[in-house]
């Protein structure tokens, strides 16, 4: 074996990898990214929040994007049972970015990668990283490439940004389940999508199942008719709606009245897929010589389009704590990465726990927000999870628990 010499390995060439592969790139550091596989490449989670882009400027990244012209988004929809409730994003409690992008992530992951590259971050494709050797300083990974080939790189620090790989997860044994229970999703990607003149197509559409609530919906508008769509339940729910994933989804789809309405006619431009089991948790997000960012670390539940905010916000900490630790500097990884990351993602975990027991979509479906509540519950779903000034944020649990109260009474007396 032959061994290498970098600064910062990133494994994974994902968001959060192209995201710190840039930041550090441009602030000096010699900077190598392995990633497993050839792009462009399909990867699902294709709706942004508008928190990315505010993330997106900090890397360096949000040129090399825009050039992408994707599809706008300002808001989220959601509709149930011929109710229709909208958020729109430019109307929140936290100042920064209120518009964003739906993205085909064959090409978002291509340009922000070569963003990096750009910045001059060294990319490799085609080599999966299988062994760590933690270290303080001098930390190791086993690569090995297409042709099985294996090779050595030895780094100052290492950022695990392998996602649904979650590589130093399992190669340390800090992997734990997630305490979400087991969902799974059907989706594929469609043309033909023209909708009718009721139909935003600058939000996400949520629906929800008329009769099995915990069943939900997405429709992600691209340019040019095309759309992602997708269902998400319990695995059970989901073998038993057929006889294939291509027929369970379908049955599962028509079952709502507005997806079924706005699905007809288009075309599936790929097949079915189905991913399960895809919430996932870590003991601790960083170790000797190295930090974990976005999937590779915790993964919550695709509901709120909070995957990619979650990805690039651990990726805008962490590397400048690289930086730091790098010129000497005593970092603590614990109070300036780890306690304030798990801070957001346990807003976005409050407002998952009350979507799927029922909270979230009794306050959605309420028509009589009061204007400061709305823009308060916009912030967090535009992705800004990290804002004190938020009650949202700094008292998740018992804000969304007394107002599912409050509209539950109203709704109660209301005639
Ligand atoms: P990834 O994007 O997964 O990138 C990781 C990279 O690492 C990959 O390119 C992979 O090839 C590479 N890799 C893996 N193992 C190795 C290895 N051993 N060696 C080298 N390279 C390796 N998020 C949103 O923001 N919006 C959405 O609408 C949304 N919808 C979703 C719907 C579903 C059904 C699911 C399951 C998730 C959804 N997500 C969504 C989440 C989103 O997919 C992830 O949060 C996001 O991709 C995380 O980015 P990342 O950079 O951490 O990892």
């Amino acid at each position: 074996d032959t061994l290498e010499y970098t600064d910062v390995a990133i494994i994974g060439g994902g968001p959060s990898g192209a995201a710190a592969a840039a930041w550090l790139a441009r602030h000096g550091l010699a900077v190598r990214v392995l990633e497993r596989q050839h792009f462009p490449r399909f990867s699902i989670g294709e709706s942004l929040l508008p928190q990315c882009m505010a993330h997106l400027e900090t890397c360096g990244l949000l040129e090399a994007a825009q050039a992408g012209h994707f599809q706008p988004k300002n808001g989220a929809a959601f509709c149930w049972k011929g109710q229709y409730a909208a958020i729109d994003f430019r109307e929140k409690l936290t100042p920064g970015p209120g518009t964003t992008w739906q993205i085909e992530r064959a090409d978002f992951d291509q340009r922000l990668l070569d963003g990096a590259r750009d910045a001059g971050a060294d990319v490799e494709h085609g080599v999966s990283v299988i062994g760590f050797t933690p270290d303080p300083h001098r930390p190791q990974l086993t690569m090995r490439d297409d042709a099985g080939k294996t090779r050595q790189l030895e780094a100052r620090f290492v950022l695990d940004a392998s996602g649904y790989g979650r590589v130093l997860a399992r190669l340390t044994g800090l992997d734990c389940p997630s305490s979400l229970a087991t969902r799974g999703a059907l989706f594929t990607h469609v043309e033909g999508l023209f909708g009718d003149a009721d139909h935003d197509r600058n939000k996400i559409l949520i629906g929800v199942h008329p009769e099995q609530k915990d069943i939900w919906y997405w429709l992600i508008p691209f340019p040019d008719g095309r759309a992602s769509v997708g269902v998400v339940a319990d695995i059970d729910t989901l073998d038993a709606a057929g006889d294939n994933d291509t027929a369970r989804y379908w049955a599962l789809i028509n079952a709502e009245p507005r997806f079924n309405e706005l699905l007809t006619g288009v075309t599936p431009v790929r097949d079915v897929t189905r991913l399960a089991g895809y919430s996932a948790n870590i003991k601790r997000l960083h170790g000797p010589g190295f930090a974990v960012l976005g999937n590779a670390g915790e993964f919550l539940d695709p509901v709120f389009s909070s995957g990619i905010t979650i990805a690039l916000d651990s990726a805008v900490r962490a590397a400048p704590l690289v930086t730091r630790q790098l010129d000497g500097e005593d970092v603590d990884w614990d109070g300036d990465f780890e306690i304030p990351l798990r801070e957001g993602i346990a807003t976005f975990r409050a407002f998952i726990d009350a979507w799927y027991d029922g909270r979230l979509p009794r306050i959605i479906f309420h028509e009589h927000q009061t204007p400061r509540i709305r823009d308060m519950l916009s912030a967090i779903l535009a992705g800004y999870a990290w804002d004190k000034n938020n009650p949202f944020v700094t008292a998740s649990q018992r804000r969304l628990d007394s107002l599912a109260e409050a509209c539950t009474q109203e709704a109660a007396v209301s005639p």
